[in-house]
């Protein structure tokens, strides 16, 4: 019977449809995977937001790949709680997002910066300058916003905290 480590290396190899260098188990949006048989499975999937377009597309995916795996009687839950955040994107995955040029999520949800309305500067992700400016609060997708780098003059996505 298939492992669920092999499930695990199966769906790592599923990009994010919208960052491609990072997975989406390094996105940590699966958040259950429940053999039944070397035909039968059941995964609980937590959206990034909802509402969010990329999900239908992580949800085809994974069917996608279950399937050339040999199951036939995939289940696929979507659950809301607890929330995704950001936190569960790991370091090594958070280092991918900057080399690929998005400023990845800085503060934890945690942090209540924005409660006291003192907002953390956010670094450029191509030469690290802290001397940044928001440009939209919505960049290439509604999960990021669009930055300018004012040292290099770059724009840039920053993957924002939820
Ligand atoms: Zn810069």
């Amino acid at each position: 019977m298939i492992s669920k480590e092999q499930i695990l290396s199966l769906l790592s190899e599923i990009p994010d449809p919208e960052i491609p260098v990072i997975s989406i188990i390094e996105l940590g949006v699966i958040r259950d995977i429940s053999i039944i048989d070397n035909a039968s499975i059941s995964l609980k999937i937590t959206p990034t937001y909802s509402g969010c377009p990329a999900m239908k597309q992580i949800e085809d995916d994974v069917r996608k790949k279950l399937t050339e795996n040999g199951f036939t009687n995939i289940t696929i839950i979507t659950i809301y709680s607890p929330p995704w955040t950001t936190d569960w994107i790991n370091a090594e995955a958070k280092e991918k997002l900057r080399k690929y040029g998005i400023a990845p999520p800085e503060n934890t949800t945690e942090d209540k910066s924005w409660l006291t309305g003192k907002i953390k500067s956010i670094a450029c992700p191509r030469c690290k300058s802290q001397n940044t400016k928001l440009i939209s609060q919505f960049g290439s997708t509604a999960c990021k916003a669009l930055y300018q780098c004012s040292e290099c003059l770059e724009p840039f996505d920053y993957f924002k905290c939820i």
